[in-house]
């Protein structure tokens, strides 16, 4: 008999002492099957103990499962710092990172080994000096190095990455290339798997089947895997010859997860790169501010790619001053008649408008009722296209009334717009133009999104309407002109972000214009067409942006300046969260050295989500290592504060959203 100890996935900081028949050393990273309440939980053993500091009469017995490989010690070393660094469970850190049929102590039947197909490898383009040099810079690291790409799209970064996994899988090394959406995963996996005929590609975001995902997994544990391909939870993968990570668009903010263990997929990779001493490369044309600070301090390389690889010129990209004409649906006359040009010459055009449904809410103008969501502190957005109202927060769902349910006033109407809105107006324009709207509701599902990209592929849409999920990583090469609207909210926006991620956004979404032979323009309509943030983008000047954004951002304190964490609380009433926030607040000021601030509990701007009552408390430093420390022994104390039952708190380091 020996005593194992053992991460268990429950919200308990602490690992749990089993006995079990033969354990040895050898089994640290290995399930095991345990007694735990009334029923039986897998966990991952972490060690074998020569005693236990539990009386032996209460040790349990378990099992070790000797199924599959041990999990590597830079594996649980990098779940460590996860629990660490997030103050979250170890034992939750563990459950999260492995796929879930693992998880539950299974494993995936093995499929019948593929021969791969013999294919001859694609000629490769000869590369621009800049290229070259960034694919050198990244080859003739010896260690630990971050590289942040810095390009355009279409400048080739994805060109880079290819060639940088190249020489790393030929001198026998795995690479991790993470990428921002499932959805962008196809189009990208078929440009891998041209490139590297032969090798064993695995890929692993969550809209896998769970076999599949475990597969994966085990194939990168058992070092099959050359190159693993994946969204933010892909970082987890273990990968015993890892030689080399990619994270593209690393600004995108979905590297960040908003529940559970809220990580960014980025820092991490960052950190992992750093345990195993291999280089990784950041690539974006909108490096995060975080990175481009480090690019420019010289705590990263930048790796510059200043044009494009294929289109030589950039789109031109103009603003629209919207303060002196009346908008006819929204749409200024330059819009109108740019669109109609590209119908003239069967070219795409795409308008942009990052707000779907019809309408963000109905009102009655005779009383002034609004639709609200009765669980949510949001509007109901009317979506024409079913007939519905819906809560894009808690999925509350009703049908559009006819009357007004305050004073039965028959003419409510739609307020604000929305892709849908835009669709028909649009349509109703241009009665000859095939009009295609592209967002979450015409896209929601990935063989819709699918037949929707090959509709654009194939020229069967004149116009494409859509949301910023348009925006990102696709080729549509009859595109000329791209119709920015609606964009002007997002620059007085309360979060401090906002302003980084309509850059991103826009330039993602110009982007998307002019790649091929025919030349691209972009028309943003705006009622501030000399704000320094349209400027930027007319001008191509991201470091301009970056400046004087990075400037703000210093006088402000703001991250990368500071380094924040924010304490939510949710409750059935307001008063609970806040009273919850204020005793929390009080714990650390007796803890907060002079490097930690702590702010004031307020309300949360959603207040309320799905009927609970949200606050939320800052807690900010100039100094990392300083913030650290004292979200550990804070954590530590609130976890032991006496929370009303109705009471739910998490800490979320690093946060993305306010
Ligand atoms: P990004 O990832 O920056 O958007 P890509 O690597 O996808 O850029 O390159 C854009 C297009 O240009 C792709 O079709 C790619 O094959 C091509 N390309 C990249 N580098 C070169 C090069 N040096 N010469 C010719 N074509 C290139
Ligand atoms: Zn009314
Ligand atoms: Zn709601």
């Amino acid at each position: 008999m020996s005593i194992v100890r053992i991460a268990l996935d429950v919200p308990l900081p602490r690992l749990f002492d089993y006995r079990v028949a033969d354990g040895t050393a050898a089994d640290r990273g290995r399930r095991a099957a345990v007694p735990f309440g009334s029923g039986e939980k897998i966990g991952l053993v972490l060690g074998v103990a020569a005693e236990s500091d539990q009386p032996p009469e209460k040790l349990k017995t378990g099992s070790v499962l000797r199924d599959m490989p041990a999990l590597p010690d830079d594996w649980i070393e990098l779940c460590e710092f996860c629990a660490r660094y997030y103050q979250y469970p170890l034992g939750q850190v563990i459950g999260f990172a492995l796929p879930p049929m693992l998880r539950r102590g299974k494993l995936p039947r093995r499929p019948k080994e593929k021969p791969s197909p013999a294919v001859a490898p694609p000629a490769l383009p000869d590369l621009l000096e800049e290229q070259q040099a960034a694919v050198a810079a990244i080859g003739a690291a010896t260690g630990f190095e971050t590289f942040l790409l810095h390009g355009v799209t279409g400048s080739g970064k994805t060109e880079v990455y290819l060639r940088a996994i190249d020489a790393v899988l030929a001198a026998g090394g795995q690479a991790l290339m993470l990428v921002p959406e499932i959805a962008l995963t196809p189009q990208l996996e078929g440009r891998v798997r041209n490139r590297f005929p032969g090798r064993h590609i695995v890929s692993a975001h969550s809209g896998l089947a769970e076999a599949a995902r475990a597969r994966s997994f085990l194939d990168a544990l058992e070092g099959r895997a050359d190159i693993v391909l994946g969204t933010r939870l892909s970082v987890f993968m273990p990968m015993p010859r890892l030689k080399l990570i990619v994270v593209d668009e690393e600004h995108d903010p979905s590297f960040k997860q908003q529940d559970g263990l809220r990580y960014s997929a980025r820092d991490v990779a960052v950190f992992r790169a750093k345990q195993v001493g291999v280089p990784i490369v950041l690539g974006s044309a909108t490096p995060s501010l975080e990175s481009f600070h480090h690019g420019t301090s010289g705590r990263y390389r930048l790796l510059p790619l200043t044009r494009r690889a294929v289109a030589e010129t950039l789109p031109e990209v103009r603003t629209v001053d919207t303060r002196k004409e009346k908008l006819q649906d929204g749409l200024s006359a330059d819009l109108i008649a740019a669109i109609g040009e590209r119908l003239a010459r069967r070219e795409q055009s795409l308008v942009f408008l990052n707000r779907r449904g019809y309408a963000p809410v109905l009102a009655c103008p005779a009383c002034g009722w609004i639709s609200h969501c009765r669980r949510c502190a949001a509007n109901l957005v009317v979506h024409l296209a079913d007939k519905r109202l819906r809560c894009h927060h808690c999925g509350l769902e009703a049908a559009i009334p006819k009357a007004c349910p305050d004073c039965g006033n028959l003419d409510i109407q739609p307020f604000g717009r929305g892709t849908q809105r835009l669709e028909a107006a649009l349509q109703e324009r241009f009665p000859e133009a095939r009009v295609l709207r592209i967002d979450r509701d015409s896209a929601n599902s990935p063989t819709k999104w699918q037949a929707l990209l090959a509709a654009i592929h194939a020229g069967e849409a004149d116009v494409l309407v859509g949301t910023q999920m348009l925006a990102k990583g696709h080729d549509f090469p009859l595109l000329t002109l791209v119709g920015v609207v609606g964009a002007d909210a997002a620059l007085f926006a309360a979060d401090f972000r906002a302003p980084e991620r309509l850059f991103a956004q826009l330039m993602q979404v110009g982007g998307r214009s002019g790649r091929a032979e025919l030349p691209g323009e972009v028309l943003i309509q705006t009622e501030y067409p000399d704000h320094p943030l349209y400027r930027a983008l007319t001008d191509h000047d991201y470091a301009a942006f970056a400046a004087t954004q990075l400037a703000d951002r210093e006088s402000a304190g703001f991250p990368p300046f500071a380094f924040q964490a924010l304490l939510r609380a949710e409750a059935k009433e307001m008063a609970t969260s806040l009273a919850f926030l204020a005793e929390a607040k009080a714990e650390g000021l007796a803890l907060a050295g002079p490097q930690v601030s702590l702010y004031d509990p307020v309300p949360m701007r959603l207040f309320r989500l799905m009927n609970l009552e949200r606050g939320q408390l800052l807690v900010e430093s100039p100094h990392r290592p300083a913030l650290q420390v004292f979200l550990t022994s804070w954590s530590e104390r609130l976890r032991a504060l006496k929370a009303p039952r109705d009471l739910r708190w998490h800490l979320d380091v690093d946060p993305l959203e306010f």
